[in-house]
C-alpha cells in the first residue's frame, strides 16, 4: 500500500462529488425512516445494496441508483442534514477543507410539490452549518438534466443565480443519455442561452461530458457552451486536437477514476494508466475526485492510494491535480 504521509498538512480540495451519493447509506435509512418514507426493502442490508455499487454496472443502470438517494433526500430537512453530513465527513475523512457538492433540486421536489426555494435554501443553511463546526469552504452546484424541458432547466438557473450570493458557485448539466425521449435527443446548443446567463451572474459552469458521451459531444459543449470544467471528460484521450484545445483554454477535467471503473467506461487499471499518461502528455488539466464517496465505497485519500499503488499517478502528480482543483474551484467566484 501505498504512503500518503506525503498528504499530511495538505488540504484537499474536492470539485465532483454528488449530493446523492455522499452520504452514508445509515445516514439515508434513518432520514428515510424519519420522514416516514416507505422504501424498497425493510431489511436494512438490502437497502445497503441498493444505494452502493459493489460490481460494476452499465451506465444506465449505475444512475437508477440516484433515484431512490433522491427520493430519500426530497425534503428541505433531509437536505439540511444530508449536507452536513457529507461536508463534516469530507473534512473527518480525508482533511478535504475546500469542497464543492452538486445536486438537483428539481429531482428533489417530489414532482413539483415541494417548493424549490425551501429545498434550496435548506440545504445551504445545512452547509453553514456545517462550516461552523469545520474549516471546510463549501459551495453547491445545482445541476440541470438532459431528461428536463427547456423550462425545467431554466428554472435551475434562475435559482443558481437567485442564491449566488448565499452559496451556490455553479451550474452544472447531468442525467441518464438512454432513459427519455428528451435525454435521447439533447444537444447541448438547447442550454446554451441558460449557461450564458450563468455565467454573466458571475457562476462557474461545469458539464458532465466525454464520461459515457463521445468526442463529438465534448467538441459540441466546449464550443457551444465553453465551460470552465468539465465533469469526467476523459473521451478527450481519443482526440488530440481537442486535448489541445483543453490545454489552450485551460478547461480542467473533472477525473473521477473508480467511478470510471464501477460503470465499465475504463475497463481495468491498464487502460486507465493509458488514459493518464495521455493526459500527462499532452498536458491536460486534470483532478481526481470520487463522484460520490459513499455509493462508491471510496474516499478521496483511498483513490489516491489507489492510483499510486497501480502506478497510474505519482505523488507530484497527485498533489499537481490538488493544486488545479483548488485554484479551479469556483468557490472563489462569490468570494467566499
Ligand atoms: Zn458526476
Amino acid at each position: 500500500m501505498a504512503d500518503l504521509s506525503f498528504l499530511k498538512n495538505i488540504p484537499l480540495t474536492e470539485l465532483h462529488t454528488h449530493l446523492g451519493f455522499s452520504v452514508s447509506p445509515t445516514m439515508l435509512w434513518e432520514l428515510a425512516h424519519e420522514q416516514g418514507l416507505k422504501l424498497p426493502t425493510k431489511d436494512y442490508w438490502e437497502f445497503e445494496k441498493l444505494i452502493t455499487i459493489y460490481d460494476q454496472k452499465d451506465y444506465e443502470e449505475y444512475l437508477q441508483l440516484y433515484d431512490l438517494t433522491e427520493k430519500i433526500q426530497s425534503s428541505p430537512e433531509a437536505l439540511f442534514t444530508a449536507i452536513q453530513v457529507a461536508i463534516s465527513g469530507a473534512y473527518r475523512k480525508n482533511n478535504i477543507t475546500k469542497l464543492e457538492l452538486r445536486f438537483n433540486p428539481i429531482l428533489r421536489a417530489r414532482g413539483g410539490e415541494r417548493d424549490l426555494d425551501h429545498i434550496i435554501v435548506f440545504t445551504l443553511q445545512g452547509m453553514e452549518r456545517a462550516m461552523l463546526k469545520y474549516p471546510v469552504k463549501a459551495g453547491v452546484i445545482l445541476m440541470m438534466d438532459r431528461r428536463f424541458t427547456e423550462h425545467e432547466n431554466a428554472a435551475i438557473v434562475k435559482k443558481a443565480i437567485k442564491y449566488k450570493y448565499r452559496g451556490v458557485v455553479g451550474v452544472d448539466l447531468a442525467g441518464p443519455i438512454k432513459r427519455t425521449e428528451n435525454s435521447q435527443g439533447f444537444k447541448p446548443k438547447q442550454i446554451a442561452h441558460l449557461i450564458k446567463q450563468a455565467k454573466e451572474a458571475g457562476l462557474g459552469v461545469t458539464v458532465h461530458t466525454g464520461e459515457a458521451t463521445n468526442v463529438a459531444e465534448m467538441w459540441e459543449v466546449i464550443e457551444e457552451l465553453k465551460p470552465n470544467r468539465i465533469g469526467h471528460g476523459i473521451a478527450c484521450v481519443e482526440d488530440e486536437k481537442l486535448m489541445k484545445h483543453l490545454t489552450t483554454k485551460y478547461i480542467v477535467l473533472e477525473t473521477c477514476p473508480t467511478s470510471n471503473l464501477h460503470t465499465k467506461l475504463v475497463k481495468n487499471f491498464d487502460e486507465m494508466r493509458h488514459m493518464y499518461s495521455t493526459l500527462k502528455q499532452h498536458n491536460v488539466p486534470f483532478t481526481i475526485n470520487t463522484d460520490g464517496p459513499e455509493m462508491q465505497r471510496i474516499s478521496l485519500r483511498g483513490e489516491f492510494e489507489k492510483l499510486l499503488d497501480n502506478q497510474i499517478l505519482t505523488v507530484e502528480d497527485i498533489l499537481k491535480a490538488n493544486k488545479i482543483a483548488t485554484e479551479a474551484s469556483f468557490i472563489r467566484y462569490t468570494g467566499r
